[in-house]
């Protein structure tokens, strides 16, 4: 195991850096064991690619990235069974060279899975990712080890446990067998598209929509399960539409000093990147996971019943679209779907939900993008919820209120870790605990 002393951890933004004593880089379970158990406070940390505050901020940090080893598969029941820092990426390569997919995948491919599961990751058109987890091993604040399986009550209640509970170990997904989706992309006015969700919920295997603010318009992007052998038209669009983001860059450069600069930067990038059709076939992965991108922007995130969208839409819509308001949102606000579990920290407890991402290009300049406080104001009303992993500053109370299982959730990790070993100063003031 390497140790190095007296550095400086620093997010993938660079928006978060902490000194810290100790950092350990493990390999082995028995390796993870033994620091929790020496140490009086550690935390632990993936791709560091969270925009909350919670991987880090404490005097001993474990790297999790390099215990990401493949510890084996079972061909009959669909399962692989993996240490919690393998990168996405690498656990989704080897389960479709196994012909087989987890039928919801985030945008990103490089976080971990143990940071991916803690913060309740998910994709469109499926459940959280951590509901595809039917065991795991958990190392404990005394540094032991217990096993959580599929039906033992415990496992709703660390399947999304923001690293608060103890560190994920290995972990097993179970599998289903890989499809092709036929996948269709194009622009539609939003009066036509906010309607529809429902039926297309309904109609198609897929569905994801983004959404571009200050332009009236939805880029939708359904997909449906075809026979691999299936010809189809491929139009991939304009070769330029890969250069999305260096645009979208160069046009939001000043946009923290003149915020309705972004109205005209959404006109402009809605006529050149998002006005033109799409159709092609792939897997899942393909169709879905962003591969490359910079490492220049900022989010949060927000979740709300299905039954509520339309509402909490039209209300978010109008408040950023008046001119008193500096909300200018940069392009694009991804709305995607997840249906019901029953994790008790997911945003999609007991109900289906719709999940609606908001970026700043600039996340140098993110502390000033107003538009992260208006949403967060609008949901919050509403009882919406917010990514674990993203920008948000609701605390205790608010979540006391949207949900249902907070307070069993605080009471269960006070006796699974009665000297707060676990908590940094950002998750102290999330569960209001004595600092
Ligand atoms: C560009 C981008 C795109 C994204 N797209 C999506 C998306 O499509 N859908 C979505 O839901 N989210 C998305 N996210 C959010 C992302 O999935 C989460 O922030 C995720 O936690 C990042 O994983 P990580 O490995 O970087 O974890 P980190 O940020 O390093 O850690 C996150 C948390 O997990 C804890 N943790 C890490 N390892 C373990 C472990 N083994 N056991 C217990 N706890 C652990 C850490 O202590 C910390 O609290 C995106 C983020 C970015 C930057």
């Amino acid at each position: 195991m390497k140790q190095e002393k007296n550095g400086v951890w620093t997010s993938w933004n660079e928006n978060l850096t902490y000194k810290y004593k100790s950092l350990y880089k493990v390999t082995t379970e028995q390796e993870l064991q033994e620091i929790i158990a020496k140490s009086d406070k550690v935390r632990f940390f993936g791709s560091k690619q969270s925009s909350a505050d919670i991987a880090a901020g404490l005097e001993n940090l474990i790297d999790i990235t390099t215990y990401n080893k493949i510890l084996s598969y079972n061909d009959a029941e669909h399962t692989i069974t993996v240490q919690s820092g393998l990168i996405l990426g690498d656990l989704i390569d080897a389960v479709e060279a196994k012909g087989w997919c987890i039928p919801c995948l985030p945008d990103i491919n490089t976080i971990t899975i143990g940071g991916a599961l803690a913060t309740g990751t998910h994709g469109t058109s499926g459940k959280l990712l951590c509901e595809y987890m039917t065991s795991c091993t958990l190392v404990l604040a005394d540094g032991s080890l217990k096993k959580i399986e599929d039906g033992d009550e415990l496992i709703n209640a660390v399947r999304v446990s923001l690293g608060a509970l103890g560190v994920m170990s290995t972990i097993t997904f179970k599998c289903e067998p890989i499809y092709t989706l036929h996948v269709k992309e194009g622009p539609e006015n939003d009066t036509e598209w906010l309607p529809k969700i429902k039926e297309r919920l309904k109609k198609h295997d897929f569905l994801r929509i983004l959404w571009l603010p200050h332009t009236d318009k939805g880029y939708v992007i359904t997909g449906d399960k075809i026979d691999s052998e299936t010809e189809i038209k491929e139009d991939l669009g304009p070769d330029y539409l890969k250069h999305r983001r260096k645009a979208s860059k160069i046009l939001y450069k000043y946009t923290h000093i003149f915020p309705w600069i972004t109205s005209i930067a959404n006109k402009l990038l809605y006529k050149g990147f998002f006005s033109s059709k799409k159709e092609y076939k792939g897997s899942l992965y393909q169709a879905t996971v962003t591969k490359s991108r910079g490492s220049t922007l900022e989010l949060a995130e927000w979740t709300i019943g299905l039954d509520k969208f339309t509402e909490v839409f039209e209300e978010l819509k109008t408040e950023i679209n008046k001119w008193s308001n500096k909300s200018f949102i940069h392009i694009p606000m991804d709305i995607r779907f997840v249906y019901k579990d029953k994790s008790w920290l997911s945003y999609a407890y007991k109900k289906d939900i719709v999940t609606i991402g908001c970026v700043s290009r600039n996340a140098a300049t993110a502390d000033t993008y107003e538009a992260f406080k208006t949403i967060e104001i609008i949901f919050l009303k509403h009882g919406g919820k917010p990514h674990w992993g993203k920008r948000f500053t609701a605390k205790d109370t608010a979540f006391s209120k949207i949900y249902d299982k907070w307070e069993d959730f605080k009471v269960l990790r006070q006796e699974m870790d009665p000297t707060n070993k676990f908590l940094n100063p950002y998750l102290t003031e999330l569960f209001n605990e004595k600092k």
